[in-house]
């Protein structure tokens, strides 16, 4: 229809993620209102919103008393930013919680925009640091296959999936990329978990070994991995993992923007799996993305060098316009209320387990390769039945189109679809969100099998 939100969407917006001449010929869907788990788009369609957005509403779509708290702060100051020294309310108070929440000590957060923009400034950080040590051959950064950091020149760089490096001319030298700790996809024939997770420390190892200790500067890991495919490690990875960085003197940046705040069952990710990082980022259900919002905390060892090099120079050269933002602060810190008063992650973690069960009752099915998760991110991975070919991506994208139909949105991610709906749903809504993955599972299972 000209006119129609759809065709103006089309002729003016490009989107991401997205292909774009699909879109040109396809249109949007186009969203118009929320509610808590769902949202409704412009024909009155509801549907559930299995992926909170982008893994990132945690209180739901429709929290008032972070639209009051915004409200009130527009109101105040609107905004203020902290270049030279200049400050406010709930910056500081956002600050002063954050720190007093850290699972292991920490000693500074510093505010930006989003995960990429945290990723990118955590290395440039980094990089700043080890001029001020004296070792400017330590700058290289591991992070891993199919690990998600983001978009931005360097963060696309630590995201180890091939279509953020595609046709960008990515990753950047210095960045390189370990073994991803996804058994069921990358454990070998006849290993125990277990000893997948040592050949993933070995290969992390023999990876600073032929690099040259002295080169790295420090690990990047999501606790869980999010875009990659909602990838849970074996218990004991993050433990190998974090011997070999001991040994080397590397740092270990735990990427909290999709783990933070309740998503695994516990506070943070890296409690759910026993890491303690040097560096934590943190956005999405930091501000249940209500606003464009991500900090990183460090600790001593990584903030003292940095303070001692800015003393040196006179100034730390970098900051953003819109960072430490007085209404994203506001937002957060009343997000991070709700959570804790509504007992939001104990919820993350109770419907986490019916989530789960729901899902591991349909690995029966002939199309279903595995269901894994923790908390309340899960991934149902569909595979092709032994000895029938179909390309990779197809059976996701089938399973998401019927979920779609059926008024649930997940995504896809290759044949693995993630499931990660906002911390308040109820248990009646887990049943229904379960009931209708298992009637679009049905149609899939008979149009591929008849
Ligand atoms: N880190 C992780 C673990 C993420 O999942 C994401 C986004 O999905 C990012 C970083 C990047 O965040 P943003 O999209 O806000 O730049």
């Amino acid at each position: 229809r000209p006119n129609s939100p759809e065709a103006r969407d089309a002729a003016y917006h490009m989107h991401s993620y997205t292909n774009a001449r699909a879109l040109e010929k396809d249109g949007p869907l186009v969203l118009e209102s929320g509610e808590g788990i769902r949202v409704t788009d412009n024909n009155g369609k509801s549907y559930i919103e299995g992926m909170a957005g982008l893994w990132s509403v945690g209180v739901g779509f429709n929290e008032k008393r972070l639209v009051d708290v915004a409200a009130a702060q527009m109101s105040k100051l609107p905004y203020y930013h902290n270049f030279t020294a200049r400050s406010h309310g709930p910056v500081i108070d956002l600050a002063e919680k954050l720190i007093g929440m850290a699972p292991v000590p920490m000693s500074k957060v510093f505010f930006t925009n989003s995960g990429s923009e945290a990723n990118d400034t955590i290395v440039k950080l980094i990089w700043y640091r080890s001029n001020a040590l004296g070792k400017p051959e330590k700058k290289k950064i591991i992070s891993r296959n199919r690990g998600y950091h983001g978009v931005t020149i360097v963060s696309a760089s630590l995201t180890g999936l091939p279509n953020n490096h595609r046709s960008f001319d990515l990753p950047l030298p210095g960045i390189l990329h370990t073994t991803c700790p996804h058994y069921w996809k990358e454990g070998q024939e006849g290993e125990t978990e277990e000893q997948f997770a040592s050949r993933c420390a070995a290969d992390l190892d023999a990876m600073i070994q032929a690099e040259g200790p002295d080169t790295i500067a420090a690990f990047i890991g999501e606790p869980v991995m999010g875009a990659g495919g909602v990838v849970v490690p074996p218990a004991t990875y993050w433990e190998k993992i974090q011997e070999v960085l001991a040994k080397y003197d590397i740092l270990l940046i735990a990427d909290e923007v999709i783990c933070g705040f309740g998503r695994t069952g516990k506070m943070f990710g890296t409690e759910t799996f026993g890491i303690k990082p040097d560096i934590m980022t943190m956005s999405k259900q930091l501000s249940s993305s209500y606003f464009p919002f991500s900090a990183f905390m460090m600790n001593d060892r990584v903030y003292q060098p940095i303070a001692d090099e800015s003393d040196k120079i006179g100034v730390l050269g970098h900051g953003y316009t819109g960072a430490a933002h007085p209404v994203g602060a506001a937002i957060s810190l009343e997000n991070l209320k709700i959570i804790e008063e509504r007992g939001l992650v104990e919820n993350a973690a109770a419907m986490g387990a019916i989530m789960r069960k729901g899902l591991d009752d349909l690995t029966g099915n002939a199309l279903v390769g595995e269901s894994r998760g923790v908390g309340l991110i899960a991934a149902l991975e569909l595979a092709a039945p032994e000895g029938m070919e179909i390309p990779v991506g197809q059976l996701g994208a089938k399973m998401s189109g019927y979920m779609m139909e059926n008024g649930l949105i997940s995504r896809a991610m290759g044949d693995a679809l993630g499931f990660c709906p906002p911390m308040i749903i109820t248990e009646a809504e887990v049943k229904e969100l379960l009931d209708i993955v298992g009637t679009s599972l049905d149609a899939l299972t008979k149009e591929i099998l008849g």
